[in-house]
């Protein structure tokens, strides 16, 4: 029997199988999504999107008006994010502890497990001579406001950015291996020492019994049932929290399902008369590192994205779309994330499927209010021929549903990160954020991880 089933092959999995095969565990590892080597990934956005993300390129919220991207593949969501890694900083923590009352969660306690996942990831600040246009743009115009910005620390060893190199297809997986993805940095590692990785396998159901944990899985149209000791759910948000209401937990926890959250983000660009081109070089190198945007709850992002992403984000049709797509290589691109209030939620329908429901409460409608109107600042300095606001908008950091806390009335895992009254299932992934930090999450994700999974080894 395996001592640990692993339930995902993200960020969280990754780590898990890491950190618990290294230690001498016996570990299964089940991915839903397929498993690509670094030369398999499609190069175009058309073919990688339906591939490589759940829903065939996004799930929907209830009313439809919100996107939700999530990796479906071996690596999950290490193969398609941006990789930024950012340690949270005192106000998430602070507001962390407060929220659960769990003591561990300030730098010191936390420094331990981002030194340790920061050890086992190649990371770099992106240097100025990397910078491109947009981001040039984007520097002249915080400053001329007096708003402050950083530099961007990435997973990636050797973009090629001098050399030429373009990223705009790094969402769709990295054919160079240069971001560290979970397959660069973990799995191929615990698999020299014996972990064992089954793709296109999606777990349907989990049953506790006493002493071990029995998974139903599908894998092409096929039913199975297999045993351990233990399982680590690692399937991100709506993966994680959907197993769990389908397997019953929902009598046992009412807080499963609640405190979604998701840092919604809008896109917003200006037109210039000389080209921008910010599909070349770096795709991303600089953000906002403003104190008062912290404090009003919302960052900005200088970003770009593929043409059918930017098309989408726009919502025009027609010929307005025609004419806008015209100048894709004369945009510049700022986006918005806020740091909205965690009240969404996660239930099963009629028919048994995943809903979300996630509308932004009036102060994430503030905060966005504010972002916009600090991008027009931005943008307005640089003399555009033209500001198009992107309406539309779409999470890549969905979190919550299954939130860590002191008792099983409010939150679902203990401090440990193992299910309140359920001593063999554990779980370390974004669904136990208990509220939105405002701040990139997957170093975070590495961090909880590690300490959940050395945890179960000390013990
Ligand atoms: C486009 C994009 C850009 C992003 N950029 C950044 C960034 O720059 N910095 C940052 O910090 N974060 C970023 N993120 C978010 C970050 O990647 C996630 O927060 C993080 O990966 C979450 O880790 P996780 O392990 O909880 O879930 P995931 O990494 O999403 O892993 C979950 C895995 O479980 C699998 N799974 C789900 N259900 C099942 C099932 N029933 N059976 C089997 N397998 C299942 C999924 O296919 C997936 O592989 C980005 C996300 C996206 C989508």
């Amino acid at each position: 029997m395996y001592d640990f089933i692993i339930i995902g092959s993200g960020t969280s999995g990754g780590m898990a199988a890491f950190t618990l095969q290294s230690g001498g565990a016996k570990c299964l590892m089940l991915e839903a999504g397929k498993r690509f080597r670094r030369e398999d990934f499609p190069l175009s956005e058309v073919v990688y999107t339906p591939q490589l993300f759940w829903g065939g390129g996004a799930d929907f919220t209830v009313a439809a008006d919100m996107a939700i991207l999530r990796g479906k593949c071996v690596g999950g969501g290490s193969i398609v994010n941006q990789a930024l890694m950012d340690r949270f900083d005192d106000v998430a923590l602070n507001d962390w502890r407060s929220d659960t009352g769990i003591d561990y969660f300030t730098a010191e306690g936390m420094d331990p497990h981002y030194s340790a996942a920061e050890a086992n990831i190649i990371m770099q600040t992106i240097p100025p001579e990397w910078r491109n246009r947009n981001q040039e743009l984007f520097i002249k115009g915080m400053d001329a406001n007096g708003f402050h910005w950083h530099p961007l620390r990435r997973a990636q060893s050797d973009c090629g950015t001098m050399d030429g190199n373009d990223c705009l297809i790094c969402l769709g997986g990295c054919h160079r291996g240069s971001k560290r993805s979970t397959m660069e940095s973990f799995i191929p590692k615990a698999e020299e020492q014996g972990l064992e990785v089954r793709a296109e396998t999606q777990v349907t159901q989990i049953e506790s019994r006493g002493d071990s944990v029995v998974v139903h899985t599908q894998c092409n149209g096929k039913a199975d049932k297999i045993e351990a000791k233990r399982v680590i759910l690692a399937a991100g948000a709506l993966g994680t929290t959907e197993l769990l209401l389908k397997s019953g937990f929902k009598d046992k926890y009412p807080a499963l399902g609640t405190k979604f959250a998701m840092h919604p983000q809008f896109m917003n660009y200006a037109i210039f008369e000389e080209p921008v081109n910010a599909h070349r070089g770096a795709l991303q190198g600089v953000a906002s590192e403003d104190p008062e945007m912290r404090k009003e709850g919302y960052k900005l992002e200088n970003v770009f994205a593929p043409p059918i992403a930017v098309a989408t984000v726009t919502q025009k049709t027609g010929r307005d779309l025609q004419e806008f797509m015209k100048w894709y290589t004369h945009l510049g691109c700022i986006e918005v994330a806020i740091r909205d209030e965690n009240a969404g939620e996660m239930f099963l329908n009629n028919a048994g499927r995943l809903q979300v429901r996630k509308e932004l409460t009036a102060q994430d409608k503030e905060r966005k209010r504010k972002g916009f109107e600090a991008i027009r600042r931005v943008f307005d300095v640089l003399k555009p021929r033209e500001i198009v606001y992107g309406p539309m908008g779409f999470g890549l950091h969905s979190m919550g549903g299954c939130c860590v806390g002191q008792n099983d009335k409010t939150s679902v895992v203990n401090p440990e990160f193992t299910l309140h009254h359920h001593p063999n299932i554990h779980c370390a992934d974004i669904s136990t954020f208990p509220n939105a930090p405002g701040i990139n999450p997957a170093l975070t994700v590495y961090a909880i991880t590690h300490r959940m999974a050395t945890g179960l080894l000390n013990n």
